[in-house]
């Protein structure tokens, strides 16, 4: 293989680097975070609304694992969780004990539920389901569409039915990561979770979606595999970064400003709009194949940007990248026909679409020589080799952790 060859790779590889720095180089990462996620079974009953209430006051996150039925009966409620942040989670339409039916109504049990979340939340997305009863067996976790959560505190507030025990119940064995098993269809189960929340986080503790703390602790869900907790075991990830928070005024202290200003005056990526060009912004799945695209010189079609994917409407700048990089093997996946061009690219997507590249750009090579010129980005090997090359500046920490750009 020609050396030339080897540089051009690296070069490539470099300038992807070099413009997702930004992006995974945040002091906030593997911080002091202390991350629980309440979760609300059952309801939405009568003093959800109350729930709803004070958490709103007190910018608190959680996850409602709605039963269908009930979810018929308050609509605005379903909405009102979606808009305000928490996350809607699917416990079957009829609590039917899940574990005893065929496949067959399995599905249709949580079809059926998926339906109204659906409604609420406005886009298509696989739900979280929180088994019946905490019973899952092998026969539901291959149906399963989503991934399984259960719990790691069960205070049992519906067998006590006193605020005051469920509240001593939790805070006696509660610790970071815990997920926690709650019902809002109680006024007591209600009142405790608000005392809980109250005293939690006076000790540092911040609540968020169960979603969001398998995020924030590292963890890709898988469906059909059962969480009940993410503990800190190296990543502890801070908030989401809002894309707006960054003062470009001061872009030119930013550590990636020189990299930044290459890649707008290449073309190959400009940011996001106009003049602001997002610093802290994710790299979406979109916006990455369109700068592949053009670093790659890819002669692409002005007119005809239907692609195969029903989320990538024609008039976007990126339809013309996403077919081109579609045609050429390079981002097919995923197989259900939606493409998710606003989705983060995630390290697996990246390398596994910098791979095809490769192999694009070289067809004559052998998998050795393959494996030899592009072993992977996430090997510290690579890293080092980058940076001794000066090909990465302002990285720091481990590239490899991080499951986001
Ligand atoms: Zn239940």
């Amino acid at each position: 293989m020609s050396r030339s060859l080897r540089y051009l790779i690296l070069f490539l590889t470099a300038v992807l680097l070099i413009s997702a720095v930004p992006l995974c180089a945040s002091a906030e990462d593997n911080g002091d975070y202390k991350l629980l996620a309440l979760t609300f079974d059952d309801g939405p009953g009568n003093y959800t609304e109350k729930l709803l209430d004070a958490f709103k006051e007190r910018d608190v996150k959680s996850t409602f694992f709605v039963v269908g039925k009930s979810a018929a009966k308050y609509p605005e409620l379903l909405e009102r969780m979606s808009d305000e942040g928490h996350q809607l989670g699917n416990h079957s339409y009829s609590h039917a004990y899940l574990t005893s039916l065929s496949a067959e109504r399995i599905t249709e049990e949580l079809e059926k539920c998926s339906r109204y979340l659906q409604a609420a939340a406005g886009e298509e997305e696989a739900f979280y389901i929180r088994p019946t009863y905490g019973a899952y067996n092998s026969k539901l976790k291959a149906v399963a569409d989503a991934p399984l959560i259960t719990w790691s505190v069960d205070p049992k507030d519906w067998e006590h039915r006193n605020t005051d025990t469920i509240v001593k119940n939790i805070m006696r064995t509660v610790q970071d990561g815990d997920i926690i098993l709650m019902h809002d269809i109680h006024k007591f189960s209600v009142d405790a979770a608000i005392i809980v929340v109250d005293k939690l986080i006076e000790q540092g503790y911040e609540f968020v979606t169960v979603s969001e703390l398998l995020r924030r602790r590292g963890v890709t869900p898988e469906s059909g595999s059962v969480y009940t907790s993410a503990r800190n075991t190296g990543v502890n990830l801070g908030p989401p970064i809002d894309p707006e928070a960054y003062d470009e005024t001061l872009i030119e202290n930013h550590p990636a400003y020189e990299a930044i200003c290459y890649t707008r005056h290449t073309g190959l990526f400009s940011g996001s709009s106009g003049d602001a060009f997002y610093p802290n912004k994710y790299l979406s799945r979109g916006m990455f194949v369109t700068v592949l695209g053009r670093f790659a010189g890819a002669a692409v079609q002005t007119t005809d940007n239907y692609t195969e994917y029903d989320d990538v409407k024609p008039e976007m700048y990126y339809a013309p990248y996403v077919k081109w990089a579609a045609e050429s093997h390079i981002a097919s996946e995923p197989d259900d026909g939606r493409f998710r061009p606003d989705d983060p690219i995630t390290h697996g997507q990246f390398s596994a679409w910098l791979t095809q590249y490769l192999n694009l750009l070289s067809p004559g090579l052998s998998e050795q020589q393959k494996t030899d010129l592009f072993p992977g980005m996430n090997t510290e090997e690579n890293s080092a080799l980058y940076s001794e090359l000066g090909l990465i500046t302002g990285v720091s920490g481990d590239l490899g952790d991080p499951k986001t750009l």
